[in-house]
This record gives structure tokens, C-alpha cells and sequence, in this order.
């Protein structure tokens, strides 16, 4: 754990989250500010940056990660219209919580990611 970290510390229970979905490895909330009517946050309950760091260092992790986010969006309602499933990696892409988190938002029509 990164004391430091604010997803480290919403694992720690130090920080309150709406919790949806618990596994062994992985924690997914609700994000606080969301910006489709589902949109939840789904971490590894380890402490790895971002997607890349956590695919060189934990491929076992990182397809616990993957389990999480299709039961999410199964239990959420998200399979027969669709989802949008997104890592924010970096700076350049906007990530501030540099604890890795997908985000798994629908419940809406998105549109075009890159319009
Ligand atoms: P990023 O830009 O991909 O790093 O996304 C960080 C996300 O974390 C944003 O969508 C924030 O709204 C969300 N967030 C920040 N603090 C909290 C919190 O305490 N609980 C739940 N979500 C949070």
C-alpha cells in the first residue's frame, strides 16, 4: 500500500466508496464525479501506476482486472447495448490518479470517442 495513494487508501477502507463489486485482487466503485449515467472505477487492490506497469509486472493481475470489468458491466446492465472501457495512461492523457483504474462507462450512447 502507498499511504500516499488515494485508491490505495479507498482499499484501506481509510476512504469511503461506493462499492459494486469485490474480489480477492480487485475493488470496483462508483466514481465521484461520473460522466455517463454507469460509470464505475475498477482497480487492482495492489498498488501498480497505471496499465502498462501492471501488464509488465502482473499478468495474473492484470486478467483479474479484466474479470472484474465484464462482470461490472454485466451486473451494471452494459452488455446488450455496449460500454466504453478506458485506461487513462499518462499525462498526456489526462490520468490524475496514478493508482491503475479502468473506467467502465455506458447507460448511455457515447458517441464517437474521438469526435
Ligand atoms: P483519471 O483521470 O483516469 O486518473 O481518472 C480519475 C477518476 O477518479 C476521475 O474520474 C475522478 O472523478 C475519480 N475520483 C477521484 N477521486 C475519487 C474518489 O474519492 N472516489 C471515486 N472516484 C474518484
Amino acid at each position: 500500500m502507498d499511504n500516499n495513494c488515494l485508491f490505495c487508501r479507498i482499499v484501506a477502507g481509510e476512504i469511503p466508496a461506493t462499492v459494486v463489486h469485490e474480489t480477492d485482487t480487485t475493488l470496483a466503485f462508483r466514481d465521484i464525479d461520473p460522466k455517463a449515467p454507469v460509470h464505475v472505477l475498477v482497480i487492482p487492490k495492489e498498488h501498480h501506476a497505471d496499465v502498462v506497469t501492471l501488464a509488465q509486472n502482473d499478468p495474473a493481475g492484470s486478467a483479474d482486472l479484466l474479470a472484474a470489468c465484464a462482470v461490472v458491466a454485466e451486473t451494471e446492465g452494459l452488455l446488450m447495448e455496449g460500454f466504453r472501457l478506458l485506461f487513462n495512461t499518462g499525462a498526456y492523457a489526462g490520468q490524475e490518479v496514478f493508482h491503475v483504474h479502468a473506467h467502465v462507462l455506458g447507460g448511455e450512447p457515447l458517441g464517437p470517442m474521438l469526435a
